[in-house]
Formats: C-alpha cells, sequence, structure tokens
C-alpha cells in the first residue's frame, strides 16, 4: 500500500482549515500547526477586536457542505437571499466575528480537521513533511506606522487588535 503523503499546514484560519478539508478528503496525511490557543484566525477570540463584523450578511458567508444545527444554514435559497438583501438594505444584519468563529469551529469539528492541530505551536522552521502549506494570514503580524506629528499627539497610539473590550 501506498504511504499517503504528510502535508503539514500551518496557521488555523479559515484558509488553512479549508484547505485542510479538501486534502483530507483526498487522502492526504495532514496536520496543522497555530501559535494561538483556538482556531479561526482572524475570527477568533484573539484575532478579533470588539464588535468586530464580516461585510457581509451573515446568511452569505456560511458553508453548503455544513449541515443545518443550532442555526448555522447549509443551503441559501432564492426566497432566503431576497430576504437576505432587504435586512442587508434596512438593518446591516453583518455577521459578527463569534458567527464566523462558531461556523468556522463547527466545520473543523465536523470534517475532523480540530483533532489535527497541536495548538500553541509557533512555526519557525518546518521539515520532515513532503508538503508545507503556509496559511499565516496576511493580517496576524501587525504593523503600527510612525508618521510625522505624532509625538505631539497627546492621547495614546494604538493598534486596532489590542482592543477586545470596551475598556
Ligand atoms: C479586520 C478585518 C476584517 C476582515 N473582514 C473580512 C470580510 O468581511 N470578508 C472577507 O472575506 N475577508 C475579511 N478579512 C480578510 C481576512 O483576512 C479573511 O477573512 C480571513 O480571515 C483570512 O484567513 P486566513 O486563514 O488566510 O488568515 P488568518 O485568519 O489571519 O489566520 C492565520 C493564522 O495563522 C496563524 N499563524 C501565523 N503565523 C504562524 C506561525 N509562524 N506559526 C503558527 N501559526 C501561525 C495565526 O495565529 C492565525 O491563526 C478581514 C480581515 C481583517 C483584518
Amino acid at each position: 500500500m501506498v504511504k499517503a503523503k504528510t502535508i503539514a499546514v500551518i496557521g488555523a484560519g479559515s484558509s488553512s482549515i479549508v484547505t485542510a478539508k479538501v486534502l483530507i478528503d483526498n487522502g492526504f496525511d495532514v496536520i496543522l500547526f497555530d501559535r494561538e490557543k483556538q482556531i479561526g484566525g482572524i475570527w477568533s477570540p484573539n484575532g478579533a477586536y470588539i464588535d468586530l463584523q464580516a461585510q457581509l450578511v451573515a446568511g452569505f458567508m456560511e458553508f453548503p457542505d455544513l449541515i443545518d444545527t443550532e442555526g448555522i444554514s447549509s443551503f441559501i435559497s432564492f426566497l432566503h437571499i431576497q430576504i437576505k438583501c432587504i435586512w442587508f438594505l434596512s438593518a446591516y444584519d453583518y455577521a459578527r466575528w463569534q458567527h464566523l468563529h462558531n461556523c468556522l469551529q463547527k466545520y473543523s469539528d465536523k470534517f475532523h480537521v480540530t483533532e489535527r492541530i497541536p495548538f500553541q505551536m509557533e512555526v519557525v522552521l518546518i521539515d520532515n513533511y513532503d508538503i508545507v502549506v503556509v496559511a499565516t494570514g496576511l493580517f496576524s503580524t501587525t504593523y503600527v506606522p510612525t508618521f510625522h506629528g505624532q509625538n505631539k499627539f497627546a492621547g495614546r497610539i494604538f493598534h486596532a487588535w489590542s482592543i477586545k473590550t470596551e475598556e
């Protein structure tokens, strides 16, 4: 029997989770590494800032292969889309980060991705895998620019990444 290729996926954000699911479905031996305690990347308690919402209405950002449980729908009908459009125009029912985190967690659990993640493992060097997928996100390392005259500003300057509570 041919041994399955081993694949390491760096990151456990949305990109990694979906990548891992497809690779697992195709018979690869997959492991994911994330330096944080939970999945989700941007859409996790560590990554999200308070009141972070997606730029789309909640029902438009869902997985078609996630079965409808606890309010997570797997199928969006035309009528559903029309209703969502009305909400979009009137109520701004954008998906909150908690909703996306919840979706990603359920997806990851359902397709046996979560059990392949040793959390709190920051990858600095990697070998011993046939293939390495780097899905570390564009925004998981903060950049705080310096700008002319900022020393004259009396208030505190900090990155939005630090805003986790209303305090
Ligand atoms: C404020 C904000 C709002 C956004 N809104 C939207 C939106 O509404 N719609 C949309 O489509 N996109 C949006 N995006 C884009 C967003 O990047 C994607 O939605 C998505 O979260 C990207 O997923 P990702 O898996 O590529 O990266 P991330 O979610 O950033 O995940 C990367 C993961 O890699 C881990 N990691 C990084 N380096 C290492 C390492 N060396 N070792 C181990 N683990 C590591 C991190 O801990 C993190 O968990 C938004 C982004 C931001 C910042």
